[in-house]
C-alpha cells in the first residue's frame, strides 16, 4: 500500500503515488482517516422495516463511522500494536512497576465462560463459582499478609490507598478521634501516598530519609503527636531497601494512637517470605497487576485489593463474600461502620481470576521462590552495573527487588539520566524508571523481576555498560539526539498531558441536519 503525503493510504485502483521511502512503521492514520462510507467488512442485508417502525426517527444523514474492509481494520490495529513496547516484546525494567511476565494460563482461565460471561446483577445463586473464586483469592491475600480482612474491589494501587486511608479515617471517627488530621509520609514515598492523604483532607508531614536510604524510627517518633492519624510507609521502600526498623516504627505509631498504612506495591520482593501483618501494618494495598502478574492497563483494569488488620476490618467497604452454612453470600449492605461501596459492582473479576491462577499455579513455595528470584536478579544487575554506575546507599548492602543508581557516574559527560534512558530505547530496551525516587539525584531504578533469564539480564547489562562507556568517552551526541530508531523522537510530554488532543474533527464536515 502506498501513502500520500499525509500518511493516508491511497485506495486500491488510484494512480500510484510516489514512493516515500518510509520505514515499515509509517505514521498510522486514524481509522476515521482511512475509512469511508463505501467500504465494509461485512455484508448486511438490506433494511426491510418501514419508516413507521421507527416512528419518524429514521436517520437522514449518513452514519459518520469509518467503513473498512477486514484486512484494512486488522492491519490498522496490528500496525498500532507494533508501535508499542510491551513486556511481550522485551525486557521492561521499569523500577517500582514490577513488569513481570503475564502467564498465558492466567488469560485462558480468565476467559472461562463461568467467569467471563456472567453479569454482576445475576442472582448470586447462579454465580456461586465466581464468589468461591473471590473468597479463595481473599483467603490467599490474607494468608500471605497475615491480616484479618481484605477489600478486593479497589481498581488500582492508588485506589487501594484511598480505600485503606478511608478505613483509617472511619476507625478514628468511631473512636472519637476524628480530629486527627496529619499523615506522616517518608520523603522516598511514591507520589500517590502524599496525594492520597491530601485528597482525603489530611496535612502531609514529610519524614526525611537517613543517609542509608531507610526511614529513621527516631524521626518518626519525633513527628508523632496527637494529631497524627497514620503513617504511610512503603516496604521494601522505593530505594529497593527493606526498612530494618519497621517493627519499631509500627509500635511507636500504635502507641501514639495512629494507624500504619503500608504501601505494598513492592510486595513482589517479599511475598511468601515476610507477612506484613507480622510487622504490625494495619492496611496495605497489593497491586495484583504488579505482584500477581495480571496485566498493567494503560489506565485500564488494574486491581489494588487492600488487606486490613483486625482493628480496621469492621470498616471495610462492601461488597464482600460471606461464607457460612449453605451457599456463599455477597454482602452488599452491611450494618455498623462499613464504608459503603467504593466501586460499581464487584471489582475487576478478570484480574481476580488471573491473580488466583498465578497463586495456585505457583503454590505458596513457588511464590516465595519467585520473590527470591526477583531479589537475586536485581542484585545480579546491581553487582554487574555497580562496577561503573554509581550506587547510592551502598552501605545498606544488597538490595531487594530493584537496583537504584544515581547520575554521578555521568558527571561532566553532558549526558543526563533522561538522555541515557532515551539511548536505551535505541538499543531495544524499555528504559528503567527515571528521576524516582526523588531522594537521589538523577535516579535510575532498575527492576528486572524474576521473569528474566540470565541471558536477558546479561544482554541488558552489556548494553547499559556499553552506553556508560560511550557516555564517558565523550560521545554525548549519541545520547542527546536519542532516540533515533523509535517511531517518535522526544515528545513534549508536559503538553501531551496538559493539552491532550482528544477529539478528531473531520476536515470536510458532512452536511448537518437542520438545527
Ligand atoms: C505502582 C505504585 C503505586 C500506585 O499503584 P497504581 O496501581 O499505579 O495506582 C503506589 N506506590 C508504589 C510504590 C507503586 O510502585
Amino acid at each position: 500500500m502506498s501513502m500520500n503525503t499525509q500518511g493516508r493510504p491511497t485506495g486500491t485502483g488510484s494512480a500510484a503515488a510516489a514512493a516515500t521511502g518510509s520505514s515499515l512503521l509509517p505514521d498510522e492514520p486514524l481509522l476515521f482517516e482511512i475509512g469511508d462510507t463505501e467500504h465494509s467488512g461485512v455484508d448486511l442485508p438490506e433494511v426491510t422495516v418501514g419508516d413507521d417502525f421507527l416512528g419518524g426517527f429514521r436517520r437522514e444523514t449518513p452514519l459518520d463511522l469509518p467503513g473498512l474492509t477486514e484486512p484494512e481494520a486488522m492491519r490498522h490495529y496490528v500496525r498500532l500494536s507494533r508501535l508499542n513496547y510491551s513486556i511481550d516484546s522485551g525486557m521492561y525494567p521499569l523500577g517500582s512497576c514490577t513488569m513481570k511476565h503475564n502467564p498465558r494460563l492466567n488469560e485462558k482461565l480468565a476467559r472461562l465462560p463461568g467467569f467471563a460471561d456472567i453479569h454482576p446483577l445475576q442472582p448470586v445463586s447462579t454465580v456461586q463459582g465466581a464468589l468461591a473464586m473471590m473468597d479463595e483469592l481473599a483467603h490467599w491475600l490474607m494468608t500471605l499478609t497475615n491480616t484479618a480482612a481484605v477489600a478486593l474491589t479497589p481498581k488500582a494501587g492508588a485506589h487501594g490507598e484511598m480505600c485503606g486511608m478511608m478505613a483509617i479515617r472511619a476507625a478514628h471517627a468511631a473512636r472519637g478521634q476524628g480530629h486527627r488530621n496529619v499523615v506522616l509520609v517518608p520523603e522516598s514515598a511514591h507520589g500517590t501516598n502524599p496525594a492520597t492523604a491530601a485528597f482525603l483532607g489530611y496535612a502531609v508531614r514529610a519524614i526525611p530519609a537517613r543517609a542509608d536510604g531507610t526511614v529513621d524510627a527516631e524521626a518518626v517518633k519525633a513527628a508523632l503527636d496527637p494529631d497524627v492519624a497514620a503513617i504511610m510507609l512503603t516496604n521494601p521502600n522505593t530505594c529497593g531497601l527493606f526498612e530494618p526498623q519497621i517493627i519499631d516504627i509500627a509500635r511507636a505509631v500504635h502507641e501514639a494512637g495512629a494507624y500504619f498504612y503500608c504501601d505494598g506495591a513492592n510486595f513482589n520482593a517479599i511475598m511468601g517470605v515476610v507477612r506484613p501483618g507480622d510487622l504490625g501494618i494495619d492496611a496495605m494495598h497489593i497491586n495484583l497487576h504488579k505482584t500477581f502478574s495480571t496485566p498493567h492497563g494503560g489506565g485500564g483494569p488494574g486491581a489494588g485489593p487492600v488487606v486490613l488488620s483486625a482493628a480496621l476490618a469492621p470498616f471495610a467497604p462492601v461488597p464482600f463474600v460471606r461464607k457460612g452454612e449453605g451457599p456463599l453470600a455477597l454482602v452488599e449492605h452491611a450494618e455498623g461502620h462499613h464504608l459503603g461501596r467504593i466501586t460499581a459492582f464487584n471489582g475487576q473479576m478478570g484480574m481476580y481470576v488471573r491473580a488466583l491462577t498465578y497463586m495456585l499455579s505457583h503454590g505458596g513455595d513457588g511464590l516465595a521462590q519467585a520473590a527470591r528470584d526477583a531479589v537475586l536478579n536485581a542484585n545480579y544487575v546491581k553487582a554487574r552495573l555497580g562496577q561503573v554506575f554509581s550506587v547510592p546507599f551502598a552501605a545498606a548492602g544488597p538490595c531487594m527487588h530493584e537496583a537504584l543508581f544515581d547520575d554521578s557516574f555521568l558527571e561532566g559527560t553532558g549526558v543526563t539520566t533522561l538522555d541515557f534512558a532515551k539511548a536505551l530505547i535505541d538499543e531495544g530496551f524499555h528504559p528503567m524508571t527515571m528521576y524516582f525516587p526523588l531522594v537521589v539525584h538523577g535516579a535510575m531504578l532498575v527492576e528486572p523481576t524474576e521473569s528474566e533469564s540470565r541471558q536477558t539480564l546479561d544482554q541488558f547489562c552489556d548494553v547499559m555498560l556499553d552506553l556508560a562507556k560511550d557516555a564517558r568517552a565523550g560521545n554525548a551526541p549519541r545520547f542527546t539526539s536519542a532516540p533515533t530508531r523509535a517511531p517518535r523522537r522526544r515528545l513534549d510530554e508536559t503538553r501531551a498531558a496538559r493539552q491532550p488532543r482528544l477529539k478528531w474533527e473531520r476536515p470536510d464536515p458532512l452536511p448537518q441536519a437542520a438545527e
